[in-house]
């Protein structure tokens, strides 16, 4: 074919692969997220590079999955156990994640000696030093190779100083925190240089943008332009690209036969209350303590709503082998039992929290029955289940209480009823306000948020950074 192609390259395939014989896979594709999103980019042919999410130690192995995903247009990235380990639950979710969302640098139990932090830092070179020979080996003339998230700050500097014609685009799906955060770690300045490497660095909100333009300011004494970062004469463009949802997915979803049978179910199941819902990840980031406390000061305020309201929290299990996200767990439990004790009966209690994930379809109905979604987030990069929930919401026209710490409150901040989520005072008092709201309101809420949503869709963010990487290139060439 005649068209250009796109190398993604994200640290997860977005297939997962269970091995079933020595030569044989079973793959399973997941569909939404990135993969929808890059749909929207039709003047490209796509191709994947990422980890298949597990250890495939033989050659045998290796083979007969790279020729089963060749099918998927994805090429699997290997990494040893140790490396794996080493790599992502050490560098990228020990340190980058909980540091890109202001959470610090590991303290000594977490971080056992510098030598650790070390080799952790070791191993994401070595990874990203990986995914740069896979990308390289497939290389054509003329790719535009867009390179996702914090697993990949090398990614850019690795392909570049192989191939300095090379299109390289990088964009972070986190928080790029402030500078006085990111100057905490040890190695800010080669992170802050490879990821200058890229002709066009992508993130979802103006702050992150600005907080990175900062850090290259200060830490590396750069200077910051309103296109981006200027060092000797180079320029990298530095934009933002807030991300959406594929909302007709959400939409066409509601009319199948399915999720029709699943609302109607659960509207009989919370009869005569009113559906509260929280949707997370159980990370620290998500602030699920907080959000449960404050639904337990409005039940203690507000007595005539005990027994008319139920909170539904979705806690979906995540980075479960990691002490702090087991103690997370029985910090939340201990917390809904005690006030499932409290304010409970005979028959019903005001918290249902289900520590699993959700089928799709399963997902979809619940948005739709809920009247207020709570989206309690400490930090976010956008957080995309407010995104979900106002998609769901075209009939019930339900209220979204929404973080002003994740980037959703950039886009939803007209519709939303914005909270600081540590303002438990705060959380409780708009609880109250939001199911207590007249339908007019809710309607013109609504209203900015389905706009919104249905408007700033995946599939258009994909398209516009592809094509302002392009562009980005050409307007580059035309100077020298
Ligand atoms: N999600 C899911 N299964 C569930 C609950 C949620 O697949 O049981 C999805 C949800 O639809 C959303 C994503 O997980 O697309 C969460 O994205 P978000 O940006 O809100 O937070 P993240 O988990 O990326 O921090």
């Amino acid at each position: 074919s005649t068209k250009l192609r796109l190398l993604v390259v994200a640290n997860r395939l977005p297939v997962s692969a269970i091995r079933l014989g020595e030569d044989s896979w079973k793959l399973d594709i997941s569909v939404g997220g990135l993969v929808s999103a890059l749909l929207g980019v039709k003047e490209f042919e796509t191709r994947w590079i990422g980890w298949a999410g597990l250890n495939v130690p033989d050659e045998i192995g290796q083979k007969s999955l790279t020729q089963a995903l060749a099918e998927q247009r994805c090429i699997p990235v290997f990494l040893e156990e140790e490396t794996a380990q080493q790599y992502y639950n050490g560098y990228c979710n020990n340190i980058l994640w909980p540091l890109f969302h202001y959470l610090g640098l590991p303290q000594e139990d977490r971080l056992a000696t510098t030598r650790t932090f070390q080799s952790q830092f070791d191993a994401y070179k070595k990874a990203n030093q990986l995914f740069a020979d896979v990308v390289l080996q497939h290389y054509e003339e003329g790719d535009v190779v867009w390179c996702h998230d914090y697993h990949l700050m090398f990614l850019p500097k690795y392909l570049k100083e192989r191939n300095r014609t090379m299109k390289v685009g990088w964009f972070l799906h986190t928080p790029f925190p402030s500078s006085e955060i990111h100057r905490t770690l040890p190695s800010r300045s080669e992170l802050l240089r490879s990821i200058l490497a890229a002709d066009l660095i992508g993130f979802h909100t103006y702050d992150y943008g600005r907080h990175f333009v900062s850090a290259c300011t200060r830490i590396l004494g750069l200077e910051g332009t309103p296109e981006g970062v200027e060092d000797q004469g180079k320029l990298t463009r530095v934009a933002t690209f807030p991300i959406g949802i594929d909302s007709d997915r959400f939409i066409k979803a509601l009319e199948l036969p399915e999720v029709q049978y699943h609302i109607k179910d659960l509207k009989e199941r919370f009869a005569g209350r009113k559906v509260m819902l929280g949707v997370d990840r159980l990370d620290m980031i998500k602030g699920i303590p907080q959000k449960i406390l404050a639904f337990e000061k409005f039940l203690e305020e507000n007595p005539i709503w005990r027994n008319k309201v139920v909170l539904v929290q979705i806690a979906v299990p995540t980075r479960t082998n990691v002490p702090e996200y087991q103690k997370l767990t029985s910090h939340v439990h201990e917390i809904v039992g005690r006030i499932n004790g409290r304010f409970g009966t005979l028959t019903d209690v005001p918290i249902h929290h289900l520590d699993c994930s959700l089928e799709f379809h399963e997902l979809c109905a619940l948005y739709a029955v809920t009247d207020v979604a709570l989206v309690t987030s400490l930090r976010d990069g956008m957080n995309l289940v407010s995104y979900e929930f106002v998609a769901c919401q075209a009939s019930k026209k339900g209220v979204l209480i929404l973080s002003e710490f994740a980037g959703a409150a950039q886009s939803l901040g007209a519709g939303a009823i914005l909270v600081n989520p540590w303002n438990i005072t705060e959380v409780a008092s708009s609880i109250s306000y939001a199911l207590n709201m007249p339908a007019d309101e809710r309607e013109i809420r609504h209203h900015h948020n389905f706009k919104h949503v249905t408007s700033h869709t995946s599939q258009e963010w994909a398209a516009t950074f592809v094509s302002e990487l392009n562009d980005t290139i050409v307007e580059s060439k035309l100077r020298t």
